[in-house]
């Protein structure tokens, strides 16, 4: 959710939220402004394929503008951008109508026509080259851990970033795995309703993968994608991920009403918009409350869940607890479709 898509206010909103909740804000692609920093919530700095915020002016990478950024003390992790989930092969589309003076400086970009970020990052188009980027990015932050975000589509590629790491002894700190079914109102529809696994589907099979490579303990994964309550996070734990990320419903917690007019810069809540008028629409003061509060009681029924699973810690959840009912009206585990590999597994014969 970058600065630019949302409103200034919005923005400083969540991020206020963030820090009274004690959880993290992630960017968006559009860079870290001024309002991101403003209340002092951690941030988690998403890199698109733009590269926003550390981008040269022929729009490659910039080692000494991220080096700024990356270690101010109030960035915790940093995310590569590979795909996103309401639109994987689309790159993020900023409206000439919302680039104001200010978002143009912050993503080094002009202001004369619509900000349309490349499909691919232009620093690298192989799983090698991507692990060479990431051990950059490592060396310039100080250290800090370095991620990426994808929206799943052809296995055998995220197979071959498996292999790379193994290869190389590079790993990612994180993954975060964005659902086909995570959209924004800017997305194409086609792309958002055909493209992508969902995060169900994504998390289990990246977290399967990692098993299977012997390569789980060394990485985190991070399921995005439509959060909306308690049991989301229960679901998508049990499905493999050690966290979970919500947008959208951090949006309506804000006030949006999913008029989904977001690209047109006259949202009627003043999230999605640069215009003043309607952004100062928003207290961020009081919406902050808010931000904090859905994400302390969406906690607080997750736990309550747990426990009345008879479960005392978050690990012990595991993928075989979640049931389904299936269309004739039986209930079935998961792991009655899709077997879970063991540790190694993919590494020697015995495939299931
Ligand atoms: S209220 Fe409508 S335009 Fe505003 S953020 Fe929500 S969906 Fe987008």
């Amino acid at each position: 959710m970058s600065y630019g898509a949302l409103s200034a206010e919005a923005i400083q909103a969540m991020n206020l939220g963030a820090k009274q909740g004690d959880f993290y804000h992630n960017t968006g692609e559009g860079g870290i402004s001024s309002h991101h920093l403003k209340h002092g919530g951690d941030l988690v700095w998403q890199i698109g394929t733009g590269l926003f915020g550390c981008r040269d002016d022929n729009g490659r990478f910039s080692a000494d503008d991220f080096a700024k950024l990356a270690n101010l003390e109030q960035v915790k992790m940093i995310e590569i951008k590979l795909s996103q989930g309401a639109k994987p092969g689309h790159g993020g589309v900023l409206p000439k109508a919302k680039i104001t003076d200010e978002i143009a400086v912050i993503r080094g970009i002009s202001k004369e026509h619509d900000c349309v970020s490349p499909p691919m990052n232009p620093e690298f188009s192989t799983p090698l080259e991507l692990l060479s980027f990431v051990s950059k990015l490592r060396e310039l932050s100080g250290g800090k851990p370095i991620g990426i975000k994808l929206c799943i589509g052809n296995p055998a590629e995220f197979l071959c970033l498996g292999k790379a790491m193994i290869e190389t002894g590079v790993f990612v700190d994180f993954i975060t795995v964005d659902g086909a079914e995570g959209g924004t109102g800017a997305a194409p529809v086609e792309f958002s309703n055909r493209l992508g696994l969902m995060c169900l589907e994504g998390v289990y099979f990246v977290n399967n993968v990692l098993v299977g490579l012997g390569i789980r303990s060394e990485i985190k994964v991070i399921a995005s994608g439509k959060t909306a309550s308690g049991f989301d996070i229960v679901n998508k734990v049990a499905f493999g991920a050690d966290m979970v990320n919500a947008a959208r419903t951090f949006m309506m917690s804000v006030g949006c009403i999913q008029s989904k007019q977001c690209d047109t810069n006259k949202c009627p809540t003043g999230i999605a918009t640069q215009d003043k008028n309607r952004s100062k629409a928003i207290d961020v003061e009081r919406k902050a409350k808010r931000v904090a509060s859905f994400q302390h009681h969406t906690l607080h029924s997750f736990y309550e869940l747990l426990g009345a699973m008879g479960l005392d810690e978050v690990y012990k959840l595991t993928y075989n607890m979640v049931k389904r009912r299936t269309p004739n009206g039986m209930l079935e585990s998961n792991t009655h479709t899709v077997p879970e590999l063991k540790t190694k597994q993919l590494l020697n014969d015995a495939l299931p």
